[in-house]
């Protein structure tokens, strides 16, 4: 058979089929963008601290130093993704504007501040990696993937995987959708190493402090397979007839396809999309401020 290359099935493609495969469809078939919000920006900056972090001496992990790498990451993160970050309009008022930035650093400082609590970084000596991309093939067609935020591995302890999160401690179930791709980085990993299965899944939840844990097991893990075998039958059998449900909730206020949708009176056609974002555009610039005076959205 010819090398074709296969379909990359991830925990948030998943996701976001399961909340609603129309959503799915302007991202994934129609690969709509969406544009970047300083919410992901924000979280994209924690999550660079805290890598940086690791990869200094156990004894220098200290909040101190954690503060002084917000301003080191910086540049690191707008070569990285110059493309991307050029789009979010807050920017140029975080390298311009020292009020708007110290309020956007303090809360940067914040969840600084909440992972200390959870965790003492000077006495994880076992973290063999951070921001590991893990694949395997979930059949001949698809395979899995996504990065995981540090993997620790101790020959006592086993394998633990950790995800940090920027926003609130979810709860019912939104707390099971976090914990599903926990499962699924688990499924990916006992694949590649042999069956070892991992002995703790942990989501750090940097906004208010709050943890969420689990213990992976084989009857755990062929759920979550046979739950994204059957998602992928059903993104297939959607392909194949070009039918893509619409679901309504209250998520719909954070789709970025809500002017374009037929639930809402858009025309469902993506060549309208650019159209709507540039008539939205004052509007999102509006709420994006909003989104960081009280930082209600949560981001991964
Ligand atoms: S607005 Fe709601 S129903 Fe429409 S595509 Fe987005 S998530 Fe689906």
């Amino acid at each position: 058979m010819a090398n074709v290359k296969k379909f990359n099935l991830s925990p948030s493609k998943v996701k976001d089929f399961m909340q609603c495969p129309l959503m799915y469809k302007f991202k994934v078939v129609d690969q709509l963008s969406s544009p970047p919000g300083i919410d992901a920006l924000r979280g994209t900056h924690t999550h660079a601290v805290l890598e940086e972090l690791f990869k200094l001496k156990s004894a220098d992990r200290t909040v101190e130093n954690a503060y002084g790498l917000i301003e080191y990451v910086w540049p690191i993160i707008m070569k990285k993704n110059a493309t991307y970050y050029s789009e979010v309009p807050e920017v140029s008022q975080i390298e311009n504007d020292a009020e708007f930035r110290e309020k956007y650093h303090s809360e940067i400082r914040g969840c600084i501040d909440n992972y200390f609590k959870l965790e003492n970084p000077a006495k994880l000596n076992m973290v063999t990696a951070q921001e590991k991309w893990v694949q395997t093939d979930l059949d001949d067609k698809a395979k899995l993937g996504g990065f995981i935020d540090r993997v620790e591995e101790s020959d006592v302890a086993g394998v633990r995987i950790s995800d940090y999160k920027t926003g609130k401690t979810p709860t019912g179930q939104f707390s099971t959708k976090d914990l599903f791709q926990m499962m699924f980085y688990s499924l990916i990993w006992a694949k590649e190493h042999k069956g070892d299965i991992p002995k703790q899944v942990k989501l750090l939840y940097l906004k208010d402090g709050g943890v969420i844990a689990d213990q992976p097991n084989q009857k755990k893990l062929d759920e979550v397979e046979a739950n994204i075998k059957e998602i992928w039958a059903k993104i297939q059998d959607a392909q194949e007839n070009n039918e893509w449900t619409s679901c309504q909730s209250k998520l719909c206020d954070y789709c970025n396809f809500k002017p374009i949708c037929p639930e809402f009176g858009g025309s469902g056609d993506p060549k309208d999309y650019a159209l709507a974002q540039v008539s939205a555009e004052p509007q999102a610039g509006a709420a994006q401020k909003r989104k960081l005076t009280t930082g209600e959205k949560k981001e991964g």
